[in-house]
């Protein structure tokens, strides 16, 4: 490889000197504008989003890639895909790739390329291929179900996915396993004006034929829908009509019967139409204001317009007013929609799952959201930046453990590292009693008047003197005043920064309940995939016990996906966004500067060169530094370490600069290489 090539920055930031935040944003934008968008730090791959379409990729550059070693061609993400796939075939050792970055800076498109790639060097035949089909298919269908426009990006996955690919020993591909995380599902009701809804409902309004339309009761205008509005229909170079005949032969190819197809539809019209019914203040004879709906069912009505308590003794029906049965409609509608989610990704799973009993290789793909640090920061966020610290957690744990494990394989002392440990934050979030979402649970299961104000005033108070939290009332109590802070937030020092989240809506997004006469007018309706959807709705399930917090739920999916990463071998692709504007050639030092320290980018070098930065097995590093050595440029018929002790050697570098491994040279500083470098090139 070329390890420095002055005008392009290096290759490697491990390589970069001096080591600062500038240098390192300064070596990514050279490089970016020379079209090169791949860079490593050691097996890390950063990459920064083009926005346009580069010839490096396809068949050509896989043939490449697969036959060559990770250093010797420039850094590309089929180089990484390659390494890992080489692993898990030929060393057996289970591999995961963890793709993270924020919105629009290219997670999606790099899953879809190692997949591509994986797909293209994996085995042929008939099976083999008609197993790789149903995997690569899987994508079209969650992205119609699970992203949107957003003024981000224009194809935002709105939920987090995890996917297992399963090989055997030969390593040919089995099937998988998906695992979706919180999908956004309050866009079905709302979304900012320039951004749409899910991409399913603008597909079926465009791409059905009249027929379809008419059975499902639907319009084609998207203008009639009030969960459509308010924004743009269209996307740019976005083919909602093509995107749908797409949908339909990908949940083809995966095993979705016609029937299965139809109802999922019609499930689908049946959200866009709640977000249609009107809801009017009407005064019932007693005198209560309650709401009458319009047009629909009996059921639905009378679940959508009142409130049936349950008691041991008696049931109590309440009416609701106009707010609280438009709050109960949404709910209902977000309820339907998520759960519709999650059967997708079950129906998924089914047809591409693996009987049991055979051995196998496993390499997952996590395309996640990366930290956020929004105006105005929710629950959602709070859960996904606990997510990403955790995400952190393991990034450092293994990075270091993978250090200490190769200087032990090669004999070399270990160098102590200084590095901030996360766990503490970790901590202050998911401690089982004392920590901010088990005590946001205790809050929500507790009886009597619990508000959001009750749950901050309850944070406070135990973590007042906490290193990581801080609120207005931390800040009175030691004397200091910040002003850009509310009353009702509470502002967390993550690994990446410090974000300010606002408790309003908290206890209501964790409860996350609904109210047990909408599931039963749900599986009420004669339709057998909604009635599936709400299996609490049947009457005969009498059980009255309360669902798992959206908490809970995902405290311990992040736990089960951690112990998954801890048992593979990681490889990292960190995506970066160069400007706001989704626009080619534009690079915005300042915004990529936010991005690399939400990535930890610096830290990551500095932990990575804490002892050696370069290391290389002898044969390779004699083959190229061969020619400095009088002794062994012409001939060498000494063993590689001898060579490459000869070429040290000779060029008087200081035996505080190097270690001698069992196969490899191990360099301590840059400077060094450097000096080689210039060496090869005088
Ligand atoms: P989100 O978190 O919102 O889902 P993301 O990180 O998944 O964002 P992508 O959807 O992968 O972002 O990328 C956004 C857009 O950037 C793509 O639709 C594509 O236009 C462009 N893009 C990303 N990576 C590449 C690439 N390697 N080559 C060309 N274009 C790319
Ligand atoms: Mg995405």
């Amino acid at each position: 490889m070329t390890l420095l090539e002055g005008c392009i920055g290096v290759e490697d930031l491990v390589l970069l000197e001096p080591l600062e935040q500038e240098s390192l944003i300064k070596n990514l934008q050279l490089r970016y504008e020379k079209g090169e968008i791949y860079t490593y730090i050691g097996n890390v791959l950063v990459s920064v989003n083009p926005y346009q379409q580069l010839p490096i990729y396809g068949p050509e550059f896989i043939a490449k890639y697969c036959d060559y070693t990770f250093y010797e061609l420039k850094p590309h993400i089929y180089a990484l895909a390659n390494v890992a796939y080489q692993s898990l075939r030929d060393q057996d050792q289970d591999q995961c790739i963890l793709i993270t970055g924020e919105s629009g800076a290219g997670k999606t498109e790099a899953s879809k390329l190692v997949m591509t790639y994986v797909a293209a060097v994996c085995g042929e035949g008939e099976r083999v291929n008609s197993v790789k089909e149903q995997l690569l298919q899987s994508n079209p269908v969650l992205e119609a179900f699970g992203n949107a426009k957003t003024i981000r990006n224009n194809n935002s996955s709105r939920f987090g996915k995890y996917m297992d690919v399963e090989f055997d020993f030969k390593g040919s591909p089995l099937g998988g396993v998906i695992t979706n995380y919180l999908l956004e599902k309050s866009r079905v009701v709302k979304h900012l004006e320039g951004e749409r809804n899910f991409h399913i409902f603008y597909q079926l309004l465009a791409g059905a034929d009249p027929q379809l339309l008419k059975a499902l009761k639907l319009e084609r205008d998207t203008n009639g829908y009030a969960y459509l509005n308010p924004g743009a229909s269209r996307v740019n170079g976005m083919d909602d009509t093509a995107n749908f005949k797409a949908l339909q032969s990908a949940m083809t190819v995966i095993g979705f019967s016609k029937e299965e197809i139809r109802q999922v539809l019609e499930v689908v019209a049946l959200v866009l139409k709640l977000g249609n019914v009107e809801l009017a203040d009407e005064f019932q004879a007693n005198g209560v204001p309650a709401s009458g709906i319009r047009d629909g069912k009996a059921e639905l009505e009378r679940a959508l317009c009142s409130r049936t308590m349950e008691t041991a003794k008696e049931k109590v029906v309440t009416a609701l007013n106009v707010v609280q049965a438009q709050y109960a409609r949404d709910a209902l509608a977000k309820n339907v929609y998520s759960r519709l989610f999650n059967w997708l990704v079950n129906r998924i799973n089914e047809s591409i799952k693996v009987g049991t009993g055979e051995k196998r290789k496993v390499m997952g793909v996590l395309d996640i959201y990366g930290f956020e640090i929004l105006e105005d920061n929710s629950f959602e966020q709070f859960v996904i930046n606990y997510c990403n610290e955790k995400l952190q957690q393991v990034f450092i744990e293994i990075t270091l453990k993978e250090e200490q494990e190769e200087y032990k394989r090669e004999g070399i002392p270990w160098v102590k590292v200084d590095y901030f440990d996360n766990g503490i934050i970790c901590n202050l979030i998911e401690h089982n009693q004392r920590g901010i979402l088990a005590m946001l649970d205790e809050e929500c299961l507790r009886p009597g008047m619990v508000s959001d104000s009750t749950f901050l005033a309850k944070l406070n108070q135990v973590f007042s003197k906490h290193d990581h939290y801080e609120s207005k009332v931390t800040q009175n109590a030691q004397h200091q005043y910040d002003h850009s802070m509310g009353l009702s937030c509470f502002r967390i020092c993550h690994y990446a920064g410090k974000v300010t989240y606002n408790v309003n809506s908290f206890i209501d997004k964790n409860n996350d309940l609904l109210f047990r006469d909408l599931s039963q007018a749900m599986w009420k309706a004669q339709h057998p995939l909604l009635r599936s959807l709400f299996p609490e709705g049947d009457p005969k399930q009498a059980s009255l016990k309360r669902p798992p917090t959206a908490g809970v739920q995902f405290k311990g999916s992040v736990a089960i996906l951690m112990k998954n990463l801890y048992s593979k071998r990681p490889n990292y692709i960190r995506c970066i966004k160069p400007n706001e504007h989704q626009q080619r050639g534009e690079f915005s030092s300042e915004l990529v500067a936010i991005q690399a320290r939400y990535l930890g980018l610096l830290e990551n070098v500095r932990v990575r060169r804490a002892g050696y930065a370069y290391r290389q097995a002898y044969g390779s590093f004699l083959e190229r530094y061969r020619l400095l050595s009088r002794s062994t440029w012409l001939r060498w018929d000494g063993g590689d370490r001898e060579g490459v002790e000869k070429v040290l050697g000779e060029l008087s570098v200081s035996s505080e600069e190097v270690a001698f491994g069992k196969t490899k040279i191990f360099i301590r500083s840059p400077k060094t290489l450097f000096y080689l470098e210039d060496q090869r090139r005088l």
